[in-house]
């Protein structure tokens, strides 16, 4: 738990290997201290995937330090130059490392700052809001949000195109690229929900709504969510990290930072 002036933050995060999957290559990092929260999901190769999300858990926070120690002021810049240096830094380690070529990562972060959330994705992870009402704070970078978009195919079609989980841009492509990021103002009672592809694509906007706008801690909603998403017959990793924002004046004790990857489980 960490304190602003008058937002408190409490943020917890949750993966679940899934029913379908053998591995989990899902990743999640909940750092309170630095008001950082993201979600990965890794992709390519046999063991690629876990080591991609995991190398953003690992790097994303030394790289946006850096940017941070050059423009404090500017975090909205900070934040976007970090996830581009993450992209060849991600790049890098699928060069050196043996079978990880071309392994890539979604990303869904935020980065919290007094009132104000800076939001930044690449790929089909995304972020929700809660206010009195469910907002989606990101746009998909994959084909078939692409031809939605476009109008070239219905919603209902999107969900089992063939070209489903092809991404447009990720962590760890070819090109340097940079993310989508916008910055937003945070009201209290605001909650934020990051989360891979395994919770949303089975889970309506209504039932995420109904669960993460129910005002229960942040960790009874993250097994809510991925309890209702394995009901729902996910048949791929589903993680989730919810972020609640409240009105408290009182300081209160700084956590470790939470994070899960494939091969070490929980630390
Ligand atoms: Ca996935």
């Amino acid at each position: 738990m960490t304190t602003s002036p008058s937002i408190q933050i409490r943020a917890v995060g949750l993966t679940d290997k899934g029913q379908g999957r053998e591995r989990n290559e899902d990743a999640y990092l909940v750092d309170d201290a630095r008001g950082l929260f993201l979600v990965a999901d890794g992709m390519g190769g046999r063991k690629g995937g876990g080591v991609a999300s995991q190398a953003v858990v690992k790097h994303l926070p030394d790289l946006l330090n850096d940017r941070l120690r050059h423009g404090p002021a500017r975090r909205t810049l900070a934040l976007r130059d970090a996830v581009f240096d993450l992209n060849a830094t991600i790049r890098k380690v699928g060069e050196q490392g043996s079978g990880l070529r071309g392994m890539g990562t979604t990303l869904a972060c935020i980065l919290i700052h007094g009132r104000t959330a800076y939001v930044a994705n690449m790929g089909d992870s995304r972020i929700y809001r809660w206010r009195d009402g469910l907002t989606c704070l990101t746009q998909d970078h994959s084909l078939t949000a692409l031809l939605l978009r476009e109008g070239e195919i219905s919603a209902r079609s999107a969900a089992c195109h063939p070209a489903r989980g092809q991404l447009t841009r990720y962590v760890g492509m070819e090109q340097d690229i940079y993310p989508d990021v916008r910055s937003e103002r945070i009201r209290p009672g605001d909650r934020f929900l990051l989360c891979t592809d395994g919770l949303w694509n089975v889970l309506p906007d209504s039932t995420i709504a109904r669960l993460l706008g129910a005002g229960t801690e942040p960790a009874s909603v993250c097994s809510s969510l991925v309890e209702a998403a394995k009901a729902a017959e996910s048949q791929d990793n589903i993680t989730c990290v919810v972020v609640a924002c409240g009105t408290t004046e009182s300081r209160s004790r700084i956590r470790r930072p939470s994070v899960y990857s494939a091969t070490e489980g929980m630390r």
